[in-house]
């Protein structure tokens, strides 16, 4: 039995747009310069300390939803953990959660593949739109 695009002596792929099509194409990942703590897991968190952070969790905000107050705390105080919707933590500081300007805020990550889509689309169709858009 012929496979299309195959050369059945050999097996090997019969000419280069055979190559092209069969091909698993290129393993790709975002590259790892991100601006906060980003977890592919969950982050460590701790109980809230009194009412103020217990009034964050749950609060969804852009593609994050407040899990809770994480262990790590940075300069100004008390960071969140955050589950963006594509399954990545990452740690936010209240003013970013309550923050009306952030919703549309998303990961370091979704944000990256944004700016891909964004400059994919801009080649292709020559027109500008913005980066929220492709979130
Ligand atoms: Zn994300």
């Amino acid at each position: 039995m012929s496979e299309i695009g195959f050369d059945n002596e050999h097996h090997v792929p019969a000419d280069r747009t055979a190559a092209r099509v069969i091909s698993t194409g290129f393993h790709w990942e975002p590259e790892p310069h991100w601006q906060n703590v980003h977890s592919e897991t969950p982050l460590p968190m701790r109980k809230p300390a009194n009412d103020e952070q217990r009034s964050l969790l749950g609060v969804k905000f852009g593609r994050f939803l407040v899990l809770g107050v994480a262990v790590a705390k940075n300069r100004i105080g008390t960071l969140y953990v955050c589950r963006c919707l594509c399954g990545r933590h990452e740690h936010k500081t209240p003013r970013a959660i309550r923050n009306p300007k952030n919703g549309r805020d998303a990961c370091s990550a979704c944000r990256l593949i944004a700016s891909h889509r964004k400059h994919n689309f801009w080649l292709e169709y020559g027109v500008s739109r913005d980066q929220e858009e492709f979130l």
